[in-house]
């Protein structure tokens, strides 16, 4: 058994864990049985689930929480128990990618915008751009993420008769983790999923990853921002969730 330490940003817990720790975690829910839930919460999700009691359980419940997020980082420095690691969502799939590849494991590539006139879906791009750095990894199968309640059904047959062993689902958050959490014991056998918000835009080249130089410093909000303007409200919650850590604390 792997042994980190759980702290609680608002009372959500997060755990501490660094890109190393957190592949031996995901290494060992590959290897056994039932579906396992990994989250990757940002600063806007922690604040979501202080108001969302679904996503709140959730996370509780989750085999493994990943602090995805410079104010994450920020948060647990204000608490005296800082993250010594940023383990962003993207980097941890690559190197999830590294690992199915070798094992021989499948991926399942479950949302994004549905192909049109000019492209494929973009779970399909996904996949293919994927198949270009990772020659040996199985593609199980994809599917768009857009669909009514009552495909659901449907949608978990799919993905049981894929026999993919690891799930991605990019529907955004929370719909993703609550599509995950809702399904896991229909799952006959995916042994993770994960909700990747906007990486399968990121991998099918609908959508690009902020430079490095953004990276680097902590600044992918900014680029975000200077991309889609229109996002500011949801950019707004960054020094809220701050000022509300400093206020509340653990609590
Ligand atoms: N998305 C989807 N179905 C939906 C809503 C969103 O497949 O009903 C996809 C969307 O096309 C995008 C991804 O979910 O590829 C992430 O969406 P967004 O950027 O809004 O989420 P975030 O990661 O910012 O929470």
């Amino acid at each position: 058994m792997n042994s980190y330490k759980t702290i609680k940003i608002l009372d959500v817990p997060v755990d501490m864990v660094n890109n190393q720790l957190a592949m031996e975690v995901f290494r060992e829910m590959m290897e056994t049985d039932g579906c396992k839930l990994i989250v990757t919460p940002n600063s806007e999700i922690v604040l979501n689930a202080t108001k969302d009691l679904e996503l709140k359980r959730l996370i509780e419940q989750a085999g493994l929480v990943i602090p995805d997020g410079i104010g994450l980082v920020y948060a647990s420095k204000i608490l005296g128990e800082p993250l010594s690691e940023r383990v962003t969502g993207v980097d941890f799939l690559s190197l999830i990618l590294e690992y199915l590849e070798k094992t021989g494991k499948s991926i399942y590539l479950f949302g994004s915008k549905p192909a049109n006139t000019e492209r494929a879906s973009v779970a399909e791009l996904a996949g293919a751009a994927i198949k270009k750095k990772h020659a040996g990894l199985i593609i199980g199968g994809t599917r768009d993420g857009y669909f009514k309640k009552e495909d659901e059904e449907q949608i978990v047959k799919e993905i049981n008769e894929s026999g993919a062993d690891f799930l991605c689902v990019a529907l955004g958050s929370p719909k993703q983790e609550k599509f995950i959490f809702e399904h896991r014991n229909k799952f006959t056998n995916i042994k993770v999923g994960m909700g990747v918000g906007g990486s399968l835009d990121v991998w099918a080249g609908t959508a690009k990853r902020a430079p490095e130089f953004y990276q680097k410093h902590g600044l992918e909000w900014l680029y975000r921002f200077i991309k889609e303007p229109t996002r500011y409200k949801r950019m707004a919650q960054l020094p809220l969730f701050i000022i509300k850590v400093i206020i509340k604390g653990k609590n």
